[in-house]
């Protein structure tokens, strides 16, 4: 069984709205079930954990229903930070039935399902996998207003979600995190800290991340684009 984990907790504060960003309005519905869509058509996926803000859960999974998404089987209240919300949605897996877990950010709408079923494969045969993008500025590494270093962009890559392991692993690796640090921004990150291989999954540039009012409006030109 492999269950994703949708972190939908945040509450957006960067978006200058009143409402988070994952339930702001893109292409006529929230961004949010946009997101579900492609792991209610993803054929590696059995089951989905929805992570929200305490005051967003009231009828939530009838609300998902509506939308034709029947994988989705709990609503999981949040936490302060996106890692204690993933923490929380872990704890509502069954451990007897997961393989793999598929941490997916609520703001995300873009993956598609074949992105998420190359990423829970490599999970499946390398224990842990993220999907990737290019990175396509040159990254300086820098400290107190001045350029350090120039990174080679060749060997960079962008951390997207999903972000898939065995379900034991991520458990561990969850087991041993201050999920109260605001450095904590991925799971990978956890696994690394392990030292256990993370293998990468190139993935397509459009897996944009909602995060400013920008953002949104480029959201809605490559909903355009993409759309049929
Ligand atoms: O904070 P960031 O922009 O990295 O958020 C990525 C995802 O994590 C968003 O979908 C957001 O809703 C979620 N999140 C969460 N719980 C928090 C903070 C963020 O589920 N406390």
């Amino acid at each position: 069984m492999n269950i994703a984990i949708i972190a939908a907790a945040g509450a957006g504060t960067r978006l200058a709205s009143d409402r988070p960003k994952q339930f702001l309005q893109l292409a006529g519905k929230p961004v949010i079930f946009h997101t579900l869509q492609p792991f209610e058509e993803c054929e590696s996926i059995n089951e989905v954990i929805v992570v929200l803000p305490a005051a967003e859960s009231a009828g939530f999974l009838s609300l998902a229903g509506k939308y034709g998404l029947r994988k989705v089987s709990r609503v999981v209240p949040g936490g302060v930070t996106r890692a204690d919300s993933v923490k929380r949605g872990l704890m509502a897996i069954r451990a007897a039935t997961a393989e793999i877990v598929a941490v997916h950010d609520g703001v995300r709408p873009f993956v598609t399902a074949e992105e998420i079923s190359r990423t829970v494969e490599a999970a499946r045969l390398h224990g842990a996998a993220i999907l990737v993008g290019p990175a396509t500025d040159t990254i300086k590494h820098v400290e107190k207003q001045k350029v350090i270093k120039t990174l080679d962009r060749s060997s960079l890559r962008r951390a997207l979600t999903p972000q898939c392991f065995r379900y034991e692993l991520l458990r561990q690796a969850y087991h041993h995190a201050d999920v109260n640090d605001p450095s904590l921004t991925d799971e990978s990150a956890l696994v690394e800290q392990l030292g256990k291989p993370v293998t990468i999954v190139e993935g397509s540039a459009r897996n944009i991340k909602i995060t400013t009012a920008e953002d949104l409006i480029i959201a809605e030109a490559i909903h355009r684009l993409h759309r049929e």
